[in-house]
C-alpha cells in the first residue's frame, strides 16, 4: 500500500466508509513503466471495461495510444473523459444506434465480430450524407490450443463462443472486403483482431501472440492483401494471491520486438485492462462486528460484494491489508477474532457475500479496525450488483489527481 493510500484511508470518517480509493500517481508510473517497455511499433489501447472511471481514463491518456470500448454507453463516456483520444470499437451485438454513433464518433477502428455486422456497417456508412470509408479489423476466434499452450486456460478463443470470427469465416470475409465488390470499397481491412485467453503470463502471451500473427499473415498472403495491423487482445495476468507480483512487461515487450522484426511493416496493438489498473484501487472499509459461528470467526464489514463483487465472481479470496485502530470509545467488551483467522463477510442477506475466506490475516482483527481490500482498480465497482439491499454506494476518492 502507497503512504497516500494508508494516510487517506486513516483520516476518514467510520461514515465515509466504504470508500474506494484509487491512487492515480501510482497508476500513472505504472503506465509509463508499461508503455516504456513496448516496442515503438506496439501500441498500448486500455480496454475501458476494466474500469471506466473518468480520472482513471484521464490518468492513463500520457501512456497510452487509444482505448477500447465495447458498447455505445463505453464511446460516449471515453469520447466526453477523454476528448480526441483514438478508439476502437469492439464487442458482439453491435446495434443499429451504437454503430450509427460510433460512425458519427469517427471510430479509429473496428473490430467487426460477424460477417452480418459487415453489411450493417457498410448500410450504415451508406445512409451517412457524405461518403465515407472506415477501417476494420476481423475479430476472429483461432484455436491456440496446441502443443505449448495446452495448459493454458482459455476463456474466450478456440472453443465455441459468441465472440468473433471462426477462420472459415474470417477467410469469407476477406473474399467479401478484399474480391473487388461494394463492400471493399466502404471498409479498409486493415487486419486481425483475436482475444482469446485472459490471466495469461508473459511467455504464453507471447505464445498466443505469435500464433495470432502467423496465422493472420498466412490469411494475407492467401488473399494477396497487405496486413497493416494485428491487435494481439488483452488478458494479462494479475495474481490475486500475490498483490505483489506484476505482469512480465519486459519480457513480453522483447518477445514482441522479436515478432515484429520477423514482420517488418506490421504494426502492433495491444489492448490489457485488468493489468494496468487493478492494482491501482483499493476498497476502504471497518469491521462492523466480529462473530464466532459453528466454531468459525467472521469479521462483518461495512459494505460486501455488492460493492466489491470481484471475489464472489472469481471464486477467490481478495487481498487485503489491515489498518489497527486502537480506539474503543464503548462501555461493552469489543468483538475480536481469536481463532487465529477469519472469514470477511458483506453486509448483505446471503451466504454469497465473502469478501475473503478463512484468511490468516485476520488473526486478532477487532471490531473497528480498518481493512483496505487491494487489487479493487479493476472489474470491481463496475461489475458489481449496487442496488442489492439498498445500501449506500462507497465513496470515491482519486489521490494525485
Ligand atoms: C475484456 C477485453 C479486454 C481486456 O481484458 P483484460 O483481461 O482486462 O486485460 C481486451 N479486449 C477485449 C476484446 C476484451 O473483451
Amino acid at each position: 500500500m502507497t503512504d497516500s493510500v494508508r494516510h487517506h484511508a486513516t483520516g476518514l470518517t467510520a461514515e465515509e466508509l466504504p470508500a474506494y480509493i484509487y491512487d492515480l500517481t501510482a497508476l500513472r508510473e505504472h503506465a509509463a513503466a508499461v508503455r516504456t517497455a513496448l516496442p515503438e511499433r506496439v501500441e498500448l489501447y486500455y480496454a475501458a471495461k476494466a474500469n471506466p472511471g473518468a480520472p482513471l481514463l484521464r490518468a492513463l491518456r500520457d501512456a497510452v495510444d487509444g482505448y477500447e470500448v465495447s458498447s455505445g454507453g463505453e464511446l460516449a463516456h471515453v469520447r466526453a473523459a477523454v476528448p480526441g483520444a483514438p478508439l476502437a470499437f469492439g464487442g458482439p451485438g453491435k446495434t443499429p444506434a451504437e454503430i450509427a454513433a460510433a460512425l458519427d464518433a469517427g471510430v479509429h477502428r473496428w473490430h467487426v465480430e460477424s460477417e452480418q455486422e459487415l453489411h450493417r456497417l457498410a448500410a450504415a456508412l451508406a445512409d451517412r450524407p457524405q461518403a465515407r470509408t472506415v477501417d476494420v479489423l476481423l475479430r476472429v476466434n483461432l484455436p491456440v490450443g496446441e502443443g505449448a499452450l495446452d495448459a493454458v486456460a482459455l476463456a474466450m478463443g478456440g472453443r465455441p463462443t459468441p465472440f468473433g470470427l471462426d477462420p472459415d469465416q474470417a477467410e469469407e470475409c476477406v473474399r467479401l472486403l478484399t474480391g473487388g465488390g461494394p463492400l471493399g470499397r466502404q471498409l479498409l481491412l486493415r487486419g486481425v483482431h483475436a482475444h482469446l485467453a485472459s490471466g495469461l503470463a508473459a511467455a504464453e502471451q507471447l505464445a498466443v501472440a505469435e500464433r495470432i500473427v502467423e496465422w493472420s499473415a498466412a490469411l494475407a498472403d492467401r488473399h494477396g492483401f497487405p496486413l497493416e495491423e494485428v491487435n494481439i487482445g488483452g488478458g494479462m495476468a494479475v495474481d490475486y494471491d500475490d498483490p505483489a507480483a506484476r505482469f512480465d512487461w519486459t519480457a513480453f515487450g522483447e518477445g514482441l520486438a522479436k515478432l515484429l522484426d520477423a514482420h517488418p511493416g506490421l504494426r502492433l496493438r495491444t489492448e490489457p485492462g485488468r493489468a494496468l489498473t487493478a492494482h491501482c484501487g483499493w476498497y476502504a472499509t471497518e469491521v462492523l462486528d466480529v462473530k464466532r459461528s459453528h466454531g468459525e470467526d467472521f469479521a462483518v464489514v461495512r459494505g460486501g460484494t455488492h460493492h466489491l463483487r470481484t471475489p464472489a465472481t472469481r471464486g477467490h479470496s481478495q487481498p487485503f491489508e489491515v489498518l489497527p485502530v486502537d480506539a474503543w470509545p464503548h462501555p461493552w467488551p469489543r468483538p475480536a477474532v481469536t481463532t487465529g483467522r477469519a472469514t470477511l463477510a458483506g453486509q448483505l442477506c446471503t451466504p454469497k457475500d465473502v469478501l475473503a475466506r478463512a484468511a490468516k490475516e485476520a488473526d486478532g482483527l477487532r471490531t473497528a479496525d480498518r481493512v483496505l481490500f487491494a487489487m479493487a482498480g479493476a472489474y470491481a465497482w463496475n461489475i458489481s450488483h449496487h442496488e442489492f439491499l439498498m445500501h449506500p454506494h462507497p465513496g470515491f476518492h482519486y489521490l494525485g489527481e
